[in-house]
């Protein structure tokens, strides 16, 4: 069965265990009524079934190319791009006074989890050009905003984020490109980038760039870095694309997977661009664009995530071994951590979007705190969850799957970069033992006694539950010890247990969210029943990943570099 929108699954985590009511309540989200987030669901799901999930292979065995420097992309895209665009999907939370539907993150974030697992290469694309809009909104001068706002919004034209460099990937500061003031307002760019996204497309009428680059004598590393729009086309006086500007696509990447998505290198020579943000504020713009698209690369893991479980499922009901392979216990074992998995890992990235959107509706500095907290907890767990699960539905699939025609494989190749790209995993878990525990682990602990009472609750409610919920309970009050013990390391030791100090956040909360589904159940069900599975089979990884965060860096360093080569 080809791949199925999970409508029903966004509509539950919604109303029962990450609730958008209290979104919904704020002036600002008013429009987010149920039956808006109905409307809007249905509406997505249907062309993310119908029209984006049969271009997902074709991207795989027809990729992006370049002939004579103009880009080709897959079979069907334009056509795939040109429905996202119409739906108003680019659009979706975008400024209604430009265009956009102002709704809420955690509404864009669930179409973009069904249009990830219908088509992830193509989603690419609106993803980049969300955050565009998003850094623009918050950083540009209004010229640049009416120009580039409304075109951008209805998916006319399409945004990409230029940071990386041969010498400058997860050090950003290492960017060398400049950018020469012209005298009249606008800046020669000039450099090289490498791994640029839909770095030209013709599925839309113009390319956006928003480029990271340094004036002459500006400061060395990030705090001398200013961001620019750098167009394909200059806007002409109607606003509509006039001349080519200096820049040009190299060539492109040859991947192991994401065929669909063209990933360019980039020569910018003298290109005419566009100040955004101020001299030297070019990181805290294109942070604005980052925060974004890193939940909503974690949304890409659990869309792929999703769709790879659902092969596997179809898989396990038709192969027949010894009986319909589904009924062995270890298929079962498989299916069912993956299901429990994709559920934790989606509620997490909801509950980082419901936090963002009450963050801006409500100015409150603890939503804010809290969607920084979680951003790059569901970015690495989303794509942890994507690898593992698509890696699962591989060996659900036994031969079959490690052969390309069942579609498996391309999951699993598919996925892999989203642990990489918008900042590795790595990375993000060093942010949050650091950044994020700035304000010495306070935003952490509000949220674990949330998770403790919780659990409490829980357990008075429903006593057939009182084991899970002491094991949630434990769980939490666990973290929040290493956590006290954590903020008083010096930061060698926490980047040495950041990565697993993370993926002990993400199953404690996971737990929670699951505690939560079980409980919208009026006796024990489904739901109940796959929360007792992530809780007793998958929760207890937390105590083995917090004791290996709790081991600090010295021993790393026993090995030297000459004893790893030996
Ligand atoms: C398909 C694809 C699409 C991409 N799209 C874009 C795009 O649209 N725009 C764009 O600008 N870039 C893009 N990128 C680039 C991507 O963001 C970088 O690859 C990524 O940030 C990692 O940088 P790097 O590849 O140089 O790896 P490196 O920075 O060299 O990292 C190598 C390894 O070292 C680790 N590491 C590095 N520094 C540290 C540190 N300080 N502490 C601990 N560990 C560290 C990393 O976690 C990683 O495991 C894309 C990449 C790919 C593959």
């Amino acid at each position: 069965m080809p791949y199925r929108s999970p409508v029903g699954e966004f509509r539950f985590i919604l109303d029962q265990v990450v609730p958008l009511a209290p979104v919904a309540a704020t002036e600002r989200f008013a429009e987010a009524t149920g039956d808006t987030v109905d409307a809007i669901l249905t509406e997505a799901a249907r062309m993310c079934d119908e029209v984006l999930a049969p271009l997902q292979r074709v991207g795989d065995l027809h990729p992006a190319r370049l002939e004579n420097g103009v880009l080709r992309s897959s079979p069907g895209f334009a056509e795939g791009y040109a429905a996202i665009a119409e739906g108003g999907w680019v659009g979706l939370a975008g400024p209604q006074e430009f265009g956009g539907m102002g709704l809420p993150q955690a509404l864009n974030m669930a179409v973009n989890d069904m249009m990830s697992g219908a088509c992830l290469a193509l989603q690419l694309n609106p993803l980049l050009t969300q955050g565009q809009i998003e850094a623009l909104e918050h950083h540009a001068s209004d010229e640049l905003k009416a120009l580039y706002l409304p075109k951008l919004i209805s998916g006319e034209w399409s945004g990409t984020m230029n940071l990386t460099e041969p010498q400058a990937g997860s050090d950003v500061g290492a960017v060398r490109s400049k950018a020469e003031p012209n005298g009249d307002g606008t800046y020669a760019v000039t450099g090289q980038k490498i791994f640029i996204s839909w770095g030209d497309s013709d599925v839309t009428a113009n390319v956006c760039h928003l480029v990271l680059a340094r004036l002459p004598d500006a400061a060395p590393g990030t705090r001398g870095i200013s961001l620019f729009m750098v167009p394909k086309y200059i806007p002409d006086a109607n606003g509509a694309p006039g001349v080519a500007n200096s820049l040009k696509v190299v060539s492109l990447e040859h991947k192991m997977g994401l065929h669909g998505s063209p990933t360019c290198v980039m020569a910018f020579e003298g290109a005419t661009g566009w100040m955004v943000g101020g001299e030297a504020k070019g990181m805290a713009a294109m942070f604005t664009m980052m925060n974004n698209a890193r939940l909503a690369v974690g949304v890409q893991g659990i869309g792929v995530a999703e769709a790879a479980y659902q092969k596997a499922l179809d898989y396990a009901v038709d192969r027949k071994q010894m009986g319909a392979i589904i009924d062995h216990a270890d298929v079962r074992r498989m299916l069912t951590g993956m299901k429990a998995d994709i559920f934790a890992s989606r509620s997490i990235a909801l509950a980082c979007a419901v936090a963002l959107d009450m963050g801006r509706a409500t100015g409150e500095p603890e939503w804010q705190a809290r969607a920084a907290l979680l951003t790059p907890i569901a970015k690495a767990f989303g794509t942890d969850v994507g690898m593992a699960v698509s890696e699962t539905g591989v060996q659900i699939h036994g031969g079959m799957g490690f052969v390309e025609e069942t579609g498996a494989a391309q999951f699993y190749r598919d996925v892999r970069v989203t642990a990489i790209y918008e900042g590795t995993n790595g990375i993000q878990a060093m942010d949050l033992v650091a950044r994020k525990m700035m304000d010495g682990g306070e935003a952490a602990f509000r949220l674990l006694q949330e998770v403790e009472d919780a659990a409490n609750a829980a357990r008075a409610a429903r006593p057939e539950l009182a084991d899970l919920a002491e094991h949630v309970w434990t769980a939490a009050e666990t973290l929040r010890e290493a956590t006290e013990w954590l903020v008083r390391q010096d930061v060698q030791d926490r980047f040495a247990g950041a990565v697993p100090y993370l993926r002990a956040f993400a199953r404690v909360l996971g737990g929670h969210f699951h505690l939560k589904a079980a409980l919208a159940e009026a006796e024990a069900g489904p739901r109940t029943a796959l929360a007792r599975i992530y809780v007793t089979r998958l929760l207890p990884q937390f105590a083995a990943a917090l004791d290996e965060a709790k081991q600090g860096a010295a021993g790393l360093y026993a090995l030297s570099a000459e004893d790893l080569a030996a």
